[in-house]
């Protein structure tokens, strides 16, 4: 009997329960961790990194902030918005928080801090976006970069996303998307189904987690799905920004006051 019924999600391709696929997706990250950075680079020919640098423009990271970055991985975003603080010599202290489901990705991300001198100052808490261990109205930015689409619960994530934000708090999300150029959605599928899986297997001996990274972009809401499921959490002002022809998009929008 097909699994597919209203307790069912899918995890990539295959329909699993909602438990079953939060467990797929640690299992996935356990086993990518070690070459997570590497992969990043190769895999996207380095642009995250300019995505990334972009997403940090729009928050304009200041000190005396409380910054909360879901899904944080290995540290990419929650290193940026250091640095930038870092640059302002900052008088007041804030914080920096780094929430993963997966404690190999947080761990790979702590050495890198250690062994890059970006310091020792942030929080690093092993959690589910979908259950933040934090107080009602405690944060002043709330980022998810390419975490979102391996939410069991994506709308869950969100509705949590604006309960911990303070009145006035900003939601970024960076995420693969959809192509917003005709032919060039052609290219980029040959490309993602071809050679992404054929460099996990090369250099990750991992075929497995990087056919359902593809899979789970393929799956992932359109930039217009996702803003209304944005508003519908009770999120305002939400805007698009597409990048490199919609590849990926930056969600930013923010809690009434
Ligand atoms: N944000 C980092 C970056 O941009 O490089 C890491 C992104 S990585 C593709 C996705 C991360 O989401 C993984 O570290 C994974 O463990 C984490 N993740 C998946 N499901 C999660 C959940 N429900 N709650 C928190 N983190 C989750």
């Amino acid at each position: 009997m097909s699994k597919i019924n209203k307790e069912s999600t899918e995890f990539g391709e295959k329909a699993v329960t909602p438990e079953e696929k939060t467990g797929l997706v640690r299992g996935v990250f356990d086993s990518v961790a070690d070459n997570y950075d590497i992969m990043n680079d190769l895999m996207s020919m380095g642009i995250h990194r300019p995505w990334k640098d972009t997403l940090i423009r729009m928050i304009r990271p200041k000190a005396g902030l409380n910054y909360l970055d879901v899904a944080g991985g290995t540290g990419d975003i929650a290193f940026r918005i250091k640095k930038k603080i870092n640059a302002q010599r900052p008088t007041k202290e804030g914080d920096i928080t780094l929430l993963d489901l997966n404690p190999n990705m947080l761990s790979v991300g702590r050495d890198r801090a250690m062994n890059t001198g970006k310091g020792t100052d942030f929080n690093w808490v092993c959690g589910n976006a979908e259950y933040l261990p934090l107080e009602d109205e405690s944060q002043d930015v709330y980022t998810i970069a390419f975490g979102l689409r391996n939410v069991t619960h994506i709308d869950t994530a969100l509705t949590e996303a604006h309960r911990i934000l303070k009145p006035g708090g900003r939601f970024f999300c960076l995420e693969f998307s959809k192509v917003q150029v005709p032919l060039m959605d052609k290219v980029y599928d040959l490309y993602s189904k071809n050679v992404i899986p054929f460099l996990g297997e090369k250099i990750a001996n991992d075929r497995e987690s990087y056919q359902y990274l593809i899979e789970s972009i393929r799956k992932f809401p359109t930039q217009e799905l996702l803003k209304r499921r944005i508003e519908s959490a009770g999120f305002k002002n939400c805007h698009i920004r597409n990048l490199s022809f919609g590849i990926a998009a930056i969600h930013s929008a923010s809690k009434s006051h």
